[in-house]
């Protein structure tokens, strides 16, 4: 039996800062010494002997308030944070993996963690303000009370100042852990950061990927090997390539963009293909769950009944059913991204590969299973129009990152693709 950090693949140095950490925090939690009446607490005071260097080299042994997890998509971030929090959970304090703290932390039933994942396109400050508010309470279970940030570069400025209030003045039980693509101001404030101390994810290599689907999800270690590599070290979505057909379908789809694109026509045509198979896939994943949630607000609202404030309540309903579609308008909105970022990560793979082969780099290629047809495009192309079309695709990511309307990005760069 593995513990709490076993699914972290490839991320050593992370680990041991975590356990070091989740041993000084129980520590803390069997020290007789209470805080100092009035004082900062005591944990206050060890996250200070380590403050001069949060960086990755010395995370520092202690334990402290308030952490950022970094690193890019499917590193492993809130597999990280969720680990930990466990590790702090646990009656033995560290992270066993089998007892009730750790079990019902990983399982998200854990009374004291709370995890915040953002459905739409931000985090924000209501939930924010009634998240810090629940923190700050003694933990139930005598430890620690948590509270898990996904996507924490997703918050709104307005939840990011409530979040901030509460980490410069923390309750003395009380853990923030936050998740994050960097700790450049564009993903966390520098204030925020300033009081965090980071915790550094790399990209897993393929290998370690391949381990963990093996060992952990019982994939045939073939599969298991393709799909870490065409997952590019996204250990989530290398899952779903092993298990789901359709992902696998809907990535050949991308593949399949190079060798269509024998015209304008034709590049317009696969623009289109790629816009709207991110929306199919986008709203099946959405659509379940916006069902269910307006079925439930509707049965609420149901059973309200008529007479005296009946037509102040309608207007409340009005005004709560338009809030949910608000919501679930910008999930859905977050979801076609999400998906079309997926396609375009794909496709960026493929002329890598044409790169690494017009250069004879002694790499491997990240999709093993279109290697002969990158290799067709590395001769036709050479090591410059390969490279060319790459940057076409990283640009086409870029602008919609920056907000260009996505199908104009898309037809762009299919364009670009095109003509080389
Ligand atoms: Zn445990």
């Amino acid at each position: 039996m593995t513990d709490v950090f076993g699914d972290l693949v490839g991320q050593d140095e992370a680990v041991a800062a975590l356990r070091r950490a989740a041993a000084s925090a129980a520590a803390l939690l069997r020290a007789p010494v209470p805080a100092p009446a009035g004082g900062p607490d005591d944990l206050d005071a060890l996250a200070e002997e380590h403050d001069g260097d949060p960086g990755p080299a010395d995370p520092g042994a202690g334990m402290t308030h308030a952490w950022i997890f970094t690193g890019p998509p499917g590193s492993g971030r809130s597999v990280a944070a969720r680990a930990f929090a466990a590790a702090l959970e646990c009656v033995h304090g560290t992270g066993c993996g089998s007892c009730p703290g750790c079990h019902t932390t990983l399982t998200g039933t854990h009374a004291d963690v709370r995890l915040v994942v953002p459905e739409g396109l931000s985090i924000g400050v209501n939930e924010m303000r009634a998240l810090v508010l629940r923190a700050a309470s003694a933990p139930s279970g005598g430890r620690w009370q948590i509270v898990i940030i996904e996507d924490a570069d997703r918050l709104t400025e307005a939840a990011g100042n409530a979040l901030l209030k509460a980490i410069e003045e923390p309750p003395p039980r009380t853990v923030f852990l936050l998740c994050a693509p960097s700790t450049h101001p564009d993903d966390i404030s520098v204030t925020i950061r300033s009081r965090c101390r980071v915790v550094p994810l790399r990209q897993p290599p393929p290998a370690a990927v391949a381990e963990v689907l093996v060992r952990r999800d019982g994939i045939a270690p073939d599969v298991a090997e393709w799909a870490a590599a065409a997952a590019q070290g996204h250990v989530g979505r290398a899952r779903r390539l092993a298990r789901d057909p359709e992902a696998r379908q809907r990535r050949d789809a991308v593949l399949a963009v190079p060798r269509r694109l024998t015209g304008v026509g034709a590049a317009f045509d696969a623009a289109s293909a790629l816009i709207e198979a991110a929306e199919a896939e986008a709203a099946a994943s959405v659509a379940e769950i916006d069902e269910a949630e307006r079925t439930a607000l509707q049965t609420a609202l149901g059973a309200g009944g008529t007479g005296r404030g009946a037509a102040g309540a309608m207007r409340g309903a009005a005004g709560q059913l338009k809030d949910l579609e608000k919501r679930q308008k910008s999930r859905a909105t977050r979801a076609q991204r999400d998906a079309l970022d997926r396609a375009l990560v794909d496709l960026a793979g493929f002329y890598r590969d044409a790169l690494i082969m017009a250069l004879r780099a002694p790499v491997a290629p990240v999709h093993t299973d279109t290697a002969s047809l990158a290799g067709a495009g590395a001769q036709k192309w050479d090591a410059e129009g390969s490279l060319r079309r790459l940057e076409a695709v990283l640009e086409c990511r870029a602008a919609i990152e920056a907000n260009v309307k996505p199908r104009i990005a898309v037809e762009a760069m299919m364009l670009a693709l095109w003509r080389g």
